[in-house]
């Protein structure tokens, strides 16, 4: 019989990823989704594992819930996805990001302690932590500075999981995961939605698309690469917290670059911040500008990986780098919108 695990936020981008990894590790996978008018399991669909994945509705608000799902379903690893995982829109619902990213994961580790402290815990730590960078690259031992109130969240939810871990002893490990993408990542955020506005301007759907700050630098990997790190985590002999990146930093305006380029586009800029406008070298017709409204209150410059502690101890490494990257984003936005 395989092992039982529970994952939230299995609507997510990385709760798809993670259900399927698990599936084909021989796991019984449990998948918490909150309560909406209308479910979407598109994601679990894309990934062909939707009828696999037993789904339960779960909700990280409501610690009763979270009790009543880990007693009836004993899960031996539980797997914490669930955020609202937005840093634009926690400055606006800085108090609702809170309660979800932040006492969300207290919540969590009540239930397991009150459940079942041998339960392994994964929590969804995030690059975003380390903010106004204080080294480069980082590593787990870098000082956090937050910007937003979503980095703010994630810190409390990575140092109560250090916490409980030191406390009751509970196996809890945080990965502090840098940006990964994929062709299932919320089109919110700025890589798919660049993919999909490439894709439409490719066949006629869409003229241009605004953009914030081109110049702001992430270490992006592969979704489906860095959800093997989760796992691998929970299966060391004692709970840690890992660095999980590619250790290459790449800016907006290149991965803006490289994705045109993959339909035969090259953009010439002019102008400088907000009058910022990049146009086909061809035609001369603006396919980029910059809209003030997607600058944030307080902006993180740069993220940048050093994954050696995951290497050497976890024996994870990734595999997809940049410009791959962008190429299995673009190829299935152009093969969605045929
Ligand atoms: P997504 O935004 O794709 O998924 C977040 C999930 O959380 C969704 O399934 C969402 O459900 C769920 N959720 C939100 N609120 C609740 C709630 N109250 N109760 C139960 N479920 C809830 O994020 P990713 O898959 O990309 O990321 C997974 C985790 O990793 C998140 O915690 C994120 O913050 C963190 N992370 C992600 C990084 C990345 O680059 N992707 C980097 C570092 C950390 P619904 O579909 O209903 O909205
Ligand atoms: P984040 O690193 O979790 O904030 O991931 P995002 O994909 O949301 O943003 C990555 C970087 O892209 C940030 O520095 C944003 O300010 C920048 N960016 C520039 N324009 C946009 C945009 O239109 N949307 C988003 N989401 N980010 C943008």
């Amino acid at each position: 019989m395989g092992k039982n695990a529970f994952i939230t936020g299995i609507t997510g981008q990385d709760g798809a990823y993670l259900a399927q990894f698990l599936l084909n590790k021989g796991y019984k996978v449990y998948g918490g989704y909150r309560r909406t008018s209308s479910p979407n399991f598109w994601r679990l669909e894309e990934l062909g594992v939707f009828k696999d994945v037993e789904l339960l509705e779960v909700d990280i608000l409501d610690t009763g819930n979270l009790i009543r799902t880990f007693d009836r379903y004993k899960p031996e690893e539980v797997y914490n996805l669930a955020a609202q995982s937005f840093v634009a829109v926690s400055f606006e619902k800085p108090v609702l990001t809170g309660e979800i990213t932040a006492i969300g994961v207290t919540r969590m580790l009540e239930a397991v302690r009150i459940v079942n402290p041998g339960i392994k815990f994964y929590q969804a730590s995030s690059s975003e932590m380390f903010g106004k960078v204080q080294e480069v690259p980082q590593t787990e031992k870098t000082p956090f500075y937050p910007r937003s109130p979503y980095a703010a969240a994630k810190l409390y939810g990575h140092w109560i999981t250090v916490n409980y871990r030191e406390s009751f002893n509970i196996f809890g490990c945080s990965g502090i995961l840098f940006n990964h993408e994929s062709p299932l990542r919320g089109i919110e955020f700025v890589t798919r939605k660049i993919s999909d506005a490439v894709a439409r301007i490719h066949y006629g759907k869409q003229e241009f698309f605004e953009i914030g700050s081109m110049d702001a630098k992430r270490d992006w990997g592969f979704a489906k690469e860095f959800v093997e790190a989760q796992w691998m985590m929970l299966q060391q002999p004692a709970p840690e917290d890992y660095v999980v990146a590619t250790g290459e930093a790449h800016s907006v305006r290149e991965f803006i670059e490289h994705s045109f380029e993959y339909i035969g586009k090259k953009i010439v800029w002019k102008g400088k911040g907000p009058e910022e406008i990049g146009s086909d070298s061809k035609t001369g017709k603006p396919l980029v500008k910059v809209n003030p409204k997607f600058f944030r209150p307080a902006e993180v410059e740069l993220l940048l990986g050093d994954f050696t502690k995951a290497r050497t101890r976890l024996g994870w490494e990734p595999r997809v780098k940049f410009k791959e990257l962008v190429e299995i984003m673009i190829k299935r936005d152009l093969d969605r919108l045929k």
